[in-house]
């Protein structure tokens, strides 16, 4: 049976390893280049569905800032993220808004709300 072969950067740590594999069959018969067992496991996750933490900015209204950074509370399937950012895109907010707020509930039917990563105060010459 044909040995297949992928490169992984693992990207749980800083430490960034570069993790080879080898598949026989679908089935990693080997792994090297990661440092532990958290490498391994994301290689194994990366094999079966990539999951990302989803990283953005969101217009808002009556701040200091125009954009607010959000992110996902946990990591969501990769291929989804295009449907996330879709979501956002009709999105509103007005300030203020708190650090860790939900500004959307189970984005994409992943079960992941979206937090704001940031206080963003009202401004004074706001109404
Ligand atoms: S394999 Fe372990 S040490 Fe290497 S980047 Fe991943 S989590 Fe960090």
């Amino acid at each position: 049976m044909n040995v297949a072969k992928k490169h992984f950067t693992c990207v749980i740590c800083p430490l960034g390893c570069e993790i080879d594999v080898e598949l026989q069959g679908g089935n990693v018969v080997s792994m090297e280049g990661n440092k532990c067992q958290k490498g391994k496991e994301f290689v194994l996750q990366e094999l079966e569905e990539p999951m990302r933490i989803l990283t953005t900015t969101v217009p808002i209204k009556g701040a200091k800032w125009a954009m607010l950074p959000v992110r996902t509370d946990k990591a969501i399937p990769k291929r989804l993220l295009f449907k996330v950012i879709e979501q956002l895109a009709d999105i509103e907010l007005q300030a203020p808004i708190k650090m860790y707020d939900v500004i959307l509930k189970n984005t994409a039917g992943t079960g992941a709300n979206i937090v704001a990563t940031r206080n963003m105060k009202r401004t004074a010459t706001t109404r």
